[in-house]
């Protein structure tokens, strides 16, 4: 059998009792057995991502079905039948690390395909929209998700300050008020990439895209009051269901389709295709299918695969691109930050972050940086240099984003409609039953809101649709 060691190797006489003077202490300091013991446990936990902290993943494959590599050179669409592996890692926003799973919230979505040119991520949610546009607000509209700093208690009253006060969320707001806003479990829901990206090809050729994953399990939802029932049973009901399900061989997966947008189209629509807070309607703009992942391998350690992992939109691969999309612009640099901060520098080089191909950079030292220079020759620590060290490679060089007018702090250009969108959600998706539902849980979701707040939201839902206003209204009646 294996010996117990400590962390330097030496192996362990007794793990039962402590060494003290005498048969019953004082203990001495001379014990480093339980000096380390205590010393470790201390330092077990690390901070607590800001947004997206209660979480659950898995490992799987991304397999290709349909050829698109008209669009992108991305080698993870290289071929037919090509598979990549990948982790998915899904999430609350809003609850801290130990929070019920079954709250009514946006759900995280975040991919990582380690592909051989490099990991891409797509960080994305189960809504195809977000609450705001422009990063400048977001972290005042994160604060009025987490806690008060008096009571430390939620508020509906701030989300709803909020809320009214900025109409581009409402959108948003009417999907985390539907259905959708309270899944079963990870699998049974849609994942989309949100933001526009490019695809570009191997002639540097660029078009707009969204990302859609469609679950293969179905929707299912609950209401709240069955939310409350699966909360009050467990308070890890995703993690039960995600990891159970794979530990008994249920694999789910997820299709993989894209809408595509020319550059040419993206001056003509009649919405700004870069406004995470819009969707390209289906009409116009039709899904294509790329492939499939399928989750089939649960983490051997939760805490160094899952919660270490670092998604980022950060991380892209030759062949796909970013867009002018403010708010994508803005998370490039906040995720990868939050990674520094919450797993230091060397976040990258973990295992479960780390590329399967091979990476070569000139970053040095730091903190953990345990794997040495990566520049493909010892005397090679700067660049340029003569001796060998690895360089740039501009065949992969992405074609520039094209930009129009002036330097300044603009509003988005075309002229911004924030009412039309969840109008064809509430008027055209949504049949009588999903709407009463909305209503109910729009009212449940404003209790003890001040009426001058709850009136201006209405205000905007009866622009939205009269019979929206009036079915919170009605709603707001029946719960008092
Ligand atoms: P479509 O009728 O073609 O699409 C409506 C889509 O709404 C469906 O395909 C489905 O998306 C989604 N949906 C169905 N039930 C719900 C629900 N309870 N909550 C949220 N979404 C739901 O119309 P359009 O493309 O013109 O879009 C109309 C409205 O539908 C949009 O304004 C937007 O609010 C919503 N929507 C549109 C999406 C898009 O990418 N066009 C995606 C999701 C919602 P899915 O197939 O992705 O499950």
């Amino acid at each position: 059998m294996s010996r117990l060691t400590t962390t330097a190797g030496a192996p362990v006489a007794d793990n039962q009792n402590s060494e003290t003077a005498g048969l019953r202490g004082p203990l001495l300091m001379q014990d480093y057995q339980l000096l380390e013991k205590l010393a470790h446990q201390n330092r077990e936990r690390i901070p607590e991502r800001t947004v997206h902290a209660k979480g659950w993943g898995a490992f799987g494959t991304f397999t290709v079905t349909h050829d698109i590599t008209r669009h992108t050179r991305a080698s993870i669409f290289g071929a037919v039948g090509k598979t990549t592996p990948m982790l998915a890692r899904f999430s609350t926003v809003a609850g801290e690390a130990g929070a019920a799973d079954h709250e009514r919230d946006v759900r995280g979505f975040a991919l990582k395909f380690y592909t051989d040119e490099g990991n891409w991520d797509l960080v994305g949610n189960n809504s195809p929209v977000f609450f705001i546009r422009d990063p400048l607000k977001f972290p005042d509209f994160i604060h009025t998700q987490k806690r008060h700093p008096r009571s430390n208690l939620r508020s509906n009253t701030a989300m709803w300050d909020f809320w009214s006060l900025v109409p581009e969320s409402l959108h948003q707001v009417t999907i985390l008020m539907s259905d959708r806003g309270l899944p079963q479990d990870p699998t049974r829901m849609n994942g989309y990439g949100s933001h526009t990206y490019s695809l570009w090809n191997a002639k540097g050729e660029r078009v707009w895209v969204k990302f859609h994953f469609k679950t293969q399990q179905g929707h299912a939802h609950f209401t709240n009051a069955e939310g409350n029932a699966m909360i009050a049973r467990s308070r890890e009901g995703y993690q039960e269901a995600l990891f159970g399900g794979i530990e008994a061989g249920r694999f789910p997966r997820w299709t993989l389709k894209i809408q595509i947008m020319s550059e040419a189209e993206a001056q003509q629509t009649a919405f700004d295709p870069f406004d995470l807070t819009k969707v390209w309607p289906h009409a116009d703009f039709p899904l294509h299918e790329v492939g499939y992942f399928e989750l089939n391998r649960n983490a051997d350690n939760y805490f160094a695969q899952i919660e270490q992992a670092a998604f980022s939109p950060s991380n892209k691969v030759p062949g796909i691109g970013f867009s002018p999309d403010k708010m994508l612009q803005a998370r490039v640099f906040s995720y990868a930050d939050a990674h520094r901060y919450r797993l230091g520098t060397h976040y990258e080089a973990l295992p479960v972050n780390q590329p399967r191909c091979p990476v070569h950079h000139y970053h040095k030292d730091g903190a953990m940086n345990f794997v040495g220079p990566q520049t493909g020759a010892v005397d090679a620590y700067y660049e340029p240099n003569s001796v060998g060290g690895v360089t740039q490679d501009p065949s992969v060089a992405e074609p520039a984003l094209p930009v129009s007018g002036a330097t300044g702090r603009h509003a988005h250009a075309q002229q911004i409609d924030d009412y039309a969108q969840p109008r064809a959600l509430h008027d055209k998706v949504l049949n009588a039953e999903q709407r009463a539902r909305l209503y109910a849980n729009t009212a449940a979701s404003m209790a003890g809101v001040p009426q001058q707040i709850i009136d201006r939201a209405l205000a905007h839902y009866d622009t939205i649709s009269p019979a929206y206003g009036a079915g919170i209204r009605a709603a707001l009646a029946a719960a008092n």
